[in-house]
């Protein structure tokens, strides 16, 4: 388009090994009049670009990202007043201004949410597609080369490598999860299975969030695609909700905590975090393999960042900030604005149920149910108590004992109360001393 260019590899002479330093010499070597700069997707530079303003005698204009269909302003003004913060809503008036799966004003298929129907537990035997794999070019060759001379103790396995890094392929990616995998998406989202990190999931918040799809365009693809009548409602809508809904939600949940969401801990957490979340050592099996595919992918699906790490790190009591670490270093999506609030809000509950009515907070029945883990686990999803019982159980109990005060009142949590409240006094004495005995396990890495 006729841009001129200055382009600063990590490892040029000179480079100042910082954003902020980087932009200070470009203003230096440039001089420029203006500078136009999308609006950041993080408190951080946000701070930054306000010290700009007092630091080079230029312009500084800030342009709408168009990564996000609703504006930071939108989100704030829906917000305005509410007592209650519920995704569902948004979703809904999102629905409207986008006319996604609308028809005459109201919802296609006659409700807004088809989420019942996209619980199913896995199947004996999954047809999964292949995934198109996208051969490095030089540009990413050199990179992949200068990240294994760095970053020598690095987390991630960095090959192979097979993400997409032009708009081109990433739009392949995406014509590809549309024909092959979306008509299952929503049956199986919540399944998990052991070898198949993929499922029928999309793998596009990389690309979206990296600005190489349109959120929009995603989501009326997959629109045509059911309109066509190649895709169920389920399956769609479902899609379209976590574009349209989840992610713009979770968005405007951050500006509107930042900054200072971080240091949310509502149950006072403080364990540390245990090692093998970066090792995947331990005996249970649900954990090796979500961290085994996050190191070999970056990548593991929502339930199980959710439901398996997000829920250990619930019921143990591990310090969010720890957790919010590790989540932010550990996926090729994570980029804080979105990061932050999903590990913070929704699997950690640490800021007291603003972005969840209730605690994602599962024992092994849960996993056992969703997955085949359990199958081939040390451990016995069955017991409470106990050397082998999951220690999934015991914490579970535990978890909802020790914060008797801050979720009794939750009505959403009141079954799981009264379930507590049938154990006599003898059993809660066995769950805690296993609790405890979990716990100084975790501690000791011998769990
Ligand atoms: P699909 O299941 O195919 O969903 C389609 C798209 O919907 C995704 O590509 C994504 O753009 C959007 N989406 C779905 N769920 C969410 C959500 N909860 N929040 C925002 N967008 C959503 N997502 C990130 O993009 N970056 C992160 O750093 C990140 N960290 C997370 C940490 C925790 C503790 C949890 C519980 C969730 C996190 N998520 C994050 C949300 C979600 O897990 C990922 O967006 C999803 O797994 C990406 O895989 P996919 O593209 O195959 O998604």
């Amino acid at each position: 388009d006729g841009w001129n260019v200055r382009y600063v590899r990590l490892d040029d002479e000179g480079n100042a090994g910082t954003f902020g330093e980087e932009v200070r010499r470009a203003v230096k070597d440039i001089r420029p009049d203006r500078i136009l700069v999308t609006e950041p997707g993080e408190w951080r530079v946000e701070e930054m670009i306000r010290d700009w303003r007092e630091r080079f005698d230029c312009e500084i204009k800030l342009l709408r990202d168009r990564r996000f269909l609703s504006t930071r302003q939108e989100f704030a003004d829906w917000a305005e007043g509410r007592k209650e913060l519920r995704m569902e809503n948004f979703y809904r008036e999102m629905r409207k201004a986008t006319g996604l799966l609308m028809e005459d004003g109201k919802p296609v298929g006659g409700q807004w949410n088809f989420d019942r129907d996209n619980r199913k537990p896995p199947k004996n035997r999954h047809d999964i597609p292949d995934r198109p794999r996208f051969e490095p070019d030089e540009i990413t060759v050199n990179v992949i080369k200068m990240v294994e001379d760095r970053f020598p103790d690095r987390f991630g396995q960095i090959e192979p490598f097979n993400f997409a890094v032009t708009k081109g392929d990433a739009e392949k990616a995406l014509d590809h999860f549309i024909s092959e995998c979306l008509p299952m998406f929503g049956d199986y989202q919540d399944a998990m299975v052991t070898g198949e990190a993929f499922l029928y999931h999309s793998l596009l918040s990389t690309y979206i969030n990296a600005g190489f799809l349109d959120p929009l365009k995603t989501c009326q693809a997959a629109e045509a695609t059911y309109v066509k009548g190649n895709a169920p409602i389920n399956a769609v809508e479902g899609f379209i909700r976590q574009i349209i809904g989840w992610r713009e939600f979770i968005r405007g949940i951050y500006w509107m905590k930042m900054p200072g969401y971080e240091d949310e801990n509502f149950f006072d957490a403080k364990e540390d975090l245990p090692d093998f979340y970066w090792t995947g050592e331990t005996k249970m099996r649900c954990i090796s393999e979500v961290v085994r595919q996050t190191r070999e992918y970056a990548y593991s699906h929502h339930i199980q960042r959710l439901m398996i790490t997000g829920n250990f790190a619930l019921l143990a009591g591990i310090d969010p900030k720890q957790v919010h670490e590790w989540y932010l270093a550990v996926y090729a999506d994570a980029y804080e604005w979105v990061e932050m609030p999903n590990t913070i809000g929704m699997a950690l509950f640490a800021d007291g149920g603003l972005l969840a009515s209730k605690p994602y907070s599962a024992s092994a029945n849960y996993i056992n149910k969703m997955s085949d883990f359990c199958g081939n686990c040390s451990y016995a999803h069955n017991q409470k108590t106990g050397d082998r019982a999951c220690p999934f159980n015991s914490l579970f109990w535990d978890f909802l004992d020790r914060n008797r005060d801050k979720l009794a009142n939750n009505h959403r949590m009141g079954m799981m109360y009264r379930n507590l409240d049938r154990k006599d006094d003898k059993e809660l004495a066995k769950l805690r001393e296993r609790a405890e005995n979990v716990l100084e396990k975790m501690r000791s890495g011998a769990l």
